[in-house]
């Protein structure tokens, strides 16, 4: 079995690990996201002191925040494009971890990865089109389409999609220094908090900002599943640890669909349709390992 080093690279912090696949993870470390010199810098020695306990790594991945430039062809392939997040733009990032291991990289976003990971070991095994979503800091999807990881002009920004905002209901203005109130705007992680003072993670169950929640999540599913028709819809990140989000957000998106799309996954079996990672909370850094895995067995990176 290869060894693969993954690297889960978040705007907040990394994680590290080496493995060979989710059953046989041999080290992890996390760390903050600073400099780009600094924090490349640790993810490579960790790896080099993995090196010398387990040997040579295979193959790396690199599931990334973006925006990020996945096309191989391209002269700027392997960066992190125009992050807003200080440092960060236009970094070089595959070419940085290239020099100083010379094995094949796979590098994709990280929501790209995680979808892969749960193809691979979690909710989506078997499927061929999917959509794996992240509601946490921000709000980012990532796509298998007919078997292939959705790239398409640059990659798929489902968090920054516009949304039915009642103002009466909902006077919140929404904190997307692009658009204001567009889905992550108002629904990620730091927009619940700044809406109702409380951070998300300390809003009680019965609070009515899950309900307004939902109600977000719900349109933009609704435009994700009449857009790519996807098999399932995989919800992971920190705001998706609400377990009571799970049964309103499937009777919201019902109710937007109205009886439309006609398929038992939807009208009937919805709690097999929308579902938690399978993978849990792992569904990121094995996402990496994934991707590394994929740059192995393929010249491009689809699978
Ligand atoms: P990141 O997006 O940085 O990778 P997370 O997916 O953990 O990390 O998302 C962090 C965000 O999720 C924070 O805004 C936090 O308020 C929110 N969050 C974390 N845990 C919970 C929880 N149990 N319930 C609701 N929101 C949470
Ligand atoms: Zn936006």
């Amino acid at each position: 079995m290869a060894l693969i080093g993954g690297i889960e690279a978040g705007g907040t912090k990394f994680v590290c690990a080496v493995s060979t696949g989710p059953d046989d993870l041999r080290a992890e470390v996390r760390f903050p996201t600073t400099t780009p010199a600094e924090t490349i810098g640790r993810a490579v020695q960790f790896f080099r002191a993995q090196e010398e306990r387990w040997g040579p790594l295979t193959a790396v991945g690199i599931a990334a925040f973006g925006p990020l430039d996945p096309e191989p062809a391209s002269p700027t392939y392997g960066f992190i494009t125009t992050t807003p997040k200080p440092g960060w733009a236009n970094v070089d990032f595959v070419g940085g971890m290239q020099q100083a291991f010379p094995v094949p990289i796979g590098f994709d976003t990280d929501v790209n990865g995680a979808a892969l990971a749960e193809w691979r070991w979690g909710a989506a095994q078997g499927l061929d089109t999917f959509i794996y979503l992240t509601v946490g800091t921000g709000i980012g999807g990532g796509a298998m389409v007919n078997g292939r990881l959705l790239h398409g002009l640059i990659h798929p920004e489902m968090g920054h999609i516009g949304l039915a905002h009642d103002w009466l209901k909902d006077p919140y203005a929404g904190r997307c220094p692009y658009h204001g109130d567009c889905l992550e705007g108002m629904a990620a992680g730091p927009a619940i908090g700044e809406r109702w003072g409380v951070s998300a993670a300390e809003l009680p169950p019965d609070h009515p900002a899950w309900e307004l929640e939902a109600d977000y999540l719900a349109q933009a599913l609704r435009a994700f599943i009449c857009i790519l028709s996807p098999q399932r819809i995989i919800m992971g990140g920190g705001v998706m640890e609400q377990p009571q989000l799970f049964p309103l957000l499937r009777h919201k998106t019902q109710t937007y669909l109205n009886g439309y799309v006609q398929h038992p996954a939807i009208l009937t079996e919805i709690a097999q349709y929308i579902v938690p990672p399978g993978l849990g909370n792992r569904a990121g850094v094995l996402g990496a390992i994934a991707l590394g895995q994929q740059a192995l067995t393929t010249v491009n990176r689809e699978p």
